[in-house]
């Protein structure tokens, strides 16, 4: 025998009860009892029509009319005329029951415990009629019969106990007569000794069927609901939540009570004793195998099964050192909480007794503050302890499962996890059976916390990343345009789905928490709001969404000054500009250390060579334990550029102009030209290799004059460029008769950085550097004369742009 139950989404419509009616027949050869839930929304019109009656308010008569006008649609649909008399005249004369019940509450505006219970049963004493009618005119055996005579509780109205003990006497006299193929019965509701209508707390038909299922010994209870199955988070907030195949009773326990309303939590209890397999599943999609839970669970392999959480938690604390080691604080504590009937939610106490957290619903806070401060009136008057503190507006959220005890990592890696996220953790309990590992977070942060922990437990998830970038000319068009090209690529290879969902240049900026439309970017960009620096940073922490990476694509000293809120706010940096990194020592070192106390990368491999990997090669030389002695490198494709245009038959004032109309220096060719740029490219090689070193201490051997070092704008710059041609010429012929090529190198020897103009011989791996390549060479420890050489296009707005592509997947393989 089976016990059936459909939640209120699969008695929600008329479709939905023929599907109810198609699962009952695929199973006609065996005996069924099918629990029913009150039609979809029912129960709360009813609650609402109860509160609006208390409050004298009218409207309660129009919420009626709401109820009738569902439940008149869903008969219209399931019955032809002859046989739709009979059941709407049953609803009709419930509902008028209704009406005369809440019309007595207004009178007297007040709603007892005893009256919502009668009222809200009606749903169910509804829906179960109108179900076992259309079971009965689609030819299948069934008759229906009052829960209420079956299962007695006390008269806790609203939120009964149930009498195991007469209630499965009852119920079981009552199945050994019955001869139906199919009984309908009404869940949620019962009844008190004294006849009083009660029921059993919301989502309570699931524990009906579950008693029954128990008493009955049937050999499976199934929960027909409106998802296929439970889910590994709830699927509402985590979008790639999947069902779980198994599960055991425990674990369903700890996560139905963490929140995943699936199944309502006192469920399990009756059907665990017995060994009954529970199945859950999908009322609109049968097939669908949904989720099946049995005494243990059986894939040994995933120690987390599932990921819950719950809302609305206030934390309350009492805390002094006049608890420490007195015995009896706690008891009398958690006495003021049970003759107050607040429900714990959840207990930490530290070993030093100094202070007990506990966890409780919202809507009971203030109650609490008052009954402890009250009990404990004494000890605050002494200064023995404190007021009893509240936080509200938290949620607990809590990793399950019964195999976490012989894993180890997992609570670290889910703090890890929380940790990275800028997810600040209030409190945290963990059962010594370590099949539940909870914590306390801000409700903001719940979204992001589950989403986050589901990514990092559940490992064929994708990995969101979610890019805020600012500066969109040439590189950072190209970066879109890569982005947008790979989005398919990474999603099907690497589980990362890249999103971009801020953007900004220097007049507007715009935002999408859905990610950017980046077909549309350059059109949605000018329709955006006011850019600033300030207001990024606030949506960005506003948005509050995981995985987040600030991107740096412009030249601009003010956005490097925000680095440091990013980082704090733990929003990975991946920098193009290269102002930070080679801004002063300390600057450079808080941001290194910022990102390494907030755990989140900080990454400017373009700030070096454009795409070439230099920083990281660099990076994992040291990290490896290799020892840099020597860094010899052309870094200015700029430079490359000038000095391979540069030939007796052409001017050097040319060359740079042609150079600069190519797009090859900055708006500003003297940053170039001075050897500046170089100089801070290679600071940060030397800073990455590890050496304390600022920008001053960088020997800087110009090959400029002295009146083009005193041109004060880029005009004059030329100006003087075309004065003194004859001392470029001199360069140029000193090195022809060398047989060298002029090539602008930087160094870094045994600590000492330098950079300037160099001749270089025949057979040198420089002599051949084309157009706008760099090269570097790196001599270390482990590669002492043949030095490991980088080399290729060192400036362009395509390489740049995936220096910076390889730097944000960088950051989603984190
Ligand atoms: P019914 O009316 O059938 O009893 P409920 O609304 O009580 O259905 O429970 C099903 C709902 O529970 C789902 O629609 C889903 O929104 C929610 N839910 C929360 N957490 C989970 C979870 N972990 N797995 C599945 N569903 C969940
Ligand atoms: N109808 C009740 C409720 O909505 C019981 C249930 O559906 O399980 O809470
Ligand atoms: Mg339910």
């Amino acid at each position: 025998m089976k016990v059936l139950k459909f939640g209120g989404t699969s008695v929600g419509s008329s479709k939905n009860i023929n599907k109810i009616i198609e699962i009952v027949k695929a199973n006609e050869e065996e005996k069924q009892i099918i629990v029913v839930s009150a039609f979809a929304k029912v129960t709360n019109l009813l609650l609402e029509a109860a509160q609006l009656a208390s409050i004298k308010k009218t409207a309660y008569t129009s919420v009626i009319e709401d109820i009738k006008t569902i439940h008149n649609q869903i008969i219209s649909d399931l019955f032809t005329e002859k046989d739709k008399n009979e059941v709407l005249k049953f609803v009709n004369q419930k509902l008028a029951d209704l009406k005369s019940i809440l019309d007595s509450i207004s009178l007297i505006s007040e709603l007892s415990a005893k009256s919502e219970a009668n009222i809200v049963s009606h749903g169910e004493l509804l829906s179960s009629f109108v179900i076992a009618k259309a079971l009965q005119v689609n030819h299948i055996d069934a008759e229906r019969k009052d829960t209420r005579e079956l299962i007695l509780t006390n008269t806790n109205y609203t939120n009964a106990s149930v009498n195991f003990e007469v209630s499965n006497r009852q119920i079981q006299d009552y199945f050994k007569s019955n001869k139906a193929k199919v009984t309908v019965l009404p869940g949620f509701i019962s009844s008190a000794e004294n006849g009083d209508t009660t029921v059993l707390g919301r989502g309570g038909s699931d524990y009906t069927a579950a008693i029954v299922a128990s008493a009955l010994d049937a050999d499976v209870l199934e929960i027909w609901t409106d998802v296929s199955g439970m889910f590994t988070a709830n699927p509402n907030v985590v979008p790639q939540a999947m069902p779980i195949e198994q599960i055991s009773y425990e674990e369903a326990m700890e996560l139905s009570h963490f929140g995943a309303k699936v199944i309502y939590p006192p469920t399990i209890h009756p059907v665990l004793k017995k060994e009954i397999p529970i199945l859950i599943k999908n009322t609109l999609k049968p097939e669908d195998a949904g989720t099946l839970i049995t005494k243990t669970s059986k894939d040994k392999k995933n120690p987390v099964k599932g990921i819950s959480h719950i809302d609305d938690v206030t934390l309350i604390t009492l805390e002094g050192s006049g608890m420490v080691g007195i015995p009896g604080f706690s008891k009398r504590l958690f006495e003021t909480l049970a003759t107050e009937k607040i429900n714990v939610k959840l207990i930490t106490q530290a070993s030093s007794e100094h202070s007990i957290c506990i966890g409780i619903d919202d809507s009971n806070a203030n109650l609490a503050k008052i009954a402890i401060d009250s009990t404990f009136e004494f000890e605050i008057l002494k200064n023995k302890i404190k007021p009893l503190q509240i936080e509200k507006n938290l949620s607990i959220i809590a990793i399950v499962g019964d195999h976490m005890k012989s894993h180890q990592g997992i609570s670290g890696k889910m703090f890890g996890t929380l940790g990275k996220n800028n997810v600040n953790i209030r409190a945290i309990a963990q059962g010594a059976s370590e099949k539940n590992i909870s914590a306390v977070i801000a409700a903001k942060d719940v979204k992001k916390g589950i989403n986050s922990l589901h990514e990092s437990f559940f490992k064929n998830n994708n990995k969101q990343l979610n890019l805020f970038i600012t500066g969109v000319g040439n590189v950072g068009a190209k970066l879109i345009e890569q982005i947008e090209q790979q989005h398919e690529f990474l999603l099907n290879n690497l589980n990362i789905n890249i999103r971009i969902v801020g953007l900004s240049n220097s007049r507007q900026m715009i935002f999408d928490d859905e990610g950017i439309d980046l077909s549309s970017w350059k059109e949605q960009i000018k329709k955006g709001v006011p850019a600033s620096l300030d207001s990024f940073l606030e949506q960005v922490k506003a948005l509050n969404l995981r995985n987040s990476v600030f991107v740096d694509i412009t030249a601009n000293a003010k956005v490097a000054d925000m680095y440091a809120k990013y980082l704090k706010n733990s929003t990975a940096v991946v920098a193009c500009n290269k102002i930070a990194s080679s801004a002063t020592y300390k600057k450079y070192k808080e941001l290194k250390e910022l990102s390494r106390s907030y755990d989140v990368p900080y990454l400017f491999e373009t700030n070096v060579g454009a795409g070439l990997p230099i920083i990281d090669t660099l990076n994992n030389l040291i990290t490896s334990g290799d020892q840099v002695h020597k860094i010899q490198a052309v870094l200015s494709g700029s430079l490359n550029f000038i000095f391979n245009n540069f030939t007796t038959e052409t001017e050097f004032y040319d060359v740079v102009k042609q150079a600069q109309l190519e797009g090859y220096t900055e708006p500003d060719p003297r940053i170039d030209l001075s050897g500046v740029d170089v100089a801070r490219k290679i600071l940060i090689l030397a800073r990455e290799s590890g050496i304390k070193i600022n920008l001053e201490d960088i020997e800087n051997d110009s090959f400029l004059t002295e009146n083009n070092h005193k041109a004060d704008s880029v005009d004059d710059f030329y100006n003087s460029l075309k004065t003194d041609a004859d001392h470029f010429k001199e360069l140029l012929k000193s090195a022809n008769s060398n047989n060298c090529q002029l090539k602008y190198v930087a160094e870094l020897i045994n600590g000492k950085a330098k950079v300037g103009l160099k001749e270089i011989p025949v057979g040198h791996p420089f002599y051949n550097l084309e157009g706008k390549d760099n090269i570097v060479m790196f001599y270390t420890k482990r590669y002492p004369e043949q030095p490991m050489i980088i080399k290729g296009a060192g400036a362009g707005a395509d390489v740049t742009a995936s220096g910076l592509f390889a730097d944000i997947i960088k950051i989603a393989n984190n």
